[in-house]
């Protein structure tokens, strides 16, 4: 027996490279390539830290008002936290108390694992279909809860309203969670189902859509019961959770609806584009609704061309797991940002040809 018996063992979420290095490109962490609304920049250099000898409102009123109000559903049905991946911790553990394992898709967003496992919940992965998808039909078994990114990461897939439907409504006895982190970029949140389905919980980020990742702004919209519940959590474990320069921040950001549609469109200009350009260089891509695209090379192995752009200061995600592993994650970023990366790809592939690996 010795004191390290009583650590507490965790095997950690890795997040995506930030490197630090001038002149690179970064299409290995879904940010956005561009600025927040012009409001926030406005609003941090008024404040300037003036306010922050005080405590923040622990409530974070405005930020939630402003997202009531984004959202037509009431200030008591919203929570919000510091970054998504805050809001869904404290809902894994509020949420999933029962003694029957959880379960979400055998390749989805690497945190819930984690979560699970440090909160001591079992849970059972759900394999996806060959192509990629979510099969809502194997949601209908005995479980103490669900989690479903839609879109799904790392595949960009997204389910439909229905098939989402289909899910909650088909495990009423079990709470619900949708991610909903890519949903801005085409696709279609399960808000709309809330005032049918109690178990139903959604969270979303600021930090894809809204250009905020190091803002760290994520919220969850559910029935008044279920946000009370988490709001008793979070009160007993940190009442400041929001800082006031997030507060406002995120206020501001959601008070520019314009600016939040344009900067959407953008990207998802950009990526069907980019969809194109992939093909044209024998990639396949999935149909991705989001800010992302997740593609492999016919003959070219994915880990081969990772190497090669990180040589070229170009910065894409792998994975080196099982079926996802000749396959690379990459950011939709700038037009100009992605014509540098088909010019190097272009490159690394007449190399390989020249090489012999083609
Ligand atoms: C990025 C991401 C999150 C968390 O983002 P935060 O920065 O913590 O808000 C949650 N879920 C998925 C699927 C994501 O990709």
């Amino acid at each position: 027996m010795s004191y390290l018996d009583n650590l507490r063992a965790v095997t950690p979420y890795v997040p995506g490279e930030q490197p630090k290095a001038e002149n690179i490109i970064k299409l290995n962490t879904n940010e956005n390539p561009y600025p927040p609304a012009p409001g926030v920049a406005k609003i941090l250099g008024e404040i300037g830290g003036k306010e922050d000898r005080k405590y923040p409102d622990p409530t974070a009123g405005r930020l939630t008002e402003a997202l009531a109000g984004r959202y037509g559903v009431k200030r008591s049905q919203v929570f919000v936290g510091v970054g998504s991946d805050d809001v869904l911790g404290m809902c894994f553990l509020t949420y999933f108390n029962g003694n029957k394992p959880i379960l979400f898709p055998e390749i989805t967003y690497s945190f819930y694992p984690v979560w699970a496992e440090l909160f001591r919940i079992p849970y059972e992965t759900v394999a996806l279909r060959e192509d990629f998808r979510i099969a809502p039909e194997d949601y209908r078994r005995e479980n103490g809860g669900i989690v479903i990114a839609n879109p799904n990461a790392p595949t960009g897939i997204a389910l439909s309203l229905s098939e989402i439907e289909e899910i909650v409504a088909g495990n009423p006895d079990s709470i619900v969670i949708i991610d909903e982190a890519y949903v801005d970029f085409g696709g279609e949140s399960s808000l709309s189902l809330l005032d049918k389905y109690p178990n139903l919980v959604v969270v979303q980020t600021f930090s894809k859509s809204r250009s905020l990742a190091g803002m760290r702004i994520g919220f969850a919209i559910a029935s008044e019961e279920l946000i009370s519940a988490l709001q008793s959590v979070k009160y007993s474990y940190n009442s400041y959770t929001m800082n006031h320069a997030a507060i406002l921040a995120g206020t501001a950001s959601v008070e520019d609806e314009e600016y939040f549609v344009k900067t959407c469109k953008q990207i998802v200009r950009t990526r069907e584009w980019a969809k194109g350009e992939f093909a044209k260089l024998h990639f396949t891509c999935t149909d991705s609704r989001t800010n992302f695209l997740f593609v492999s090379h016919a003959s070219v192995p994915a880990k081969k061309i990772f190497e090669e752009l990180r040589a070229r200061n170009i910065f894409v995600r792998y994975f080196p797991l099982p079926k996802i592993d000749n396959f690379l994650r990459i950011t939709v970023g700038t037009d100009e940002e992605m014509e540098k990366l088909f010019a190097a790809l272009k490159e690394i592939l007449a190399a390989c040809r020249t090489g012999g690996i083609l």
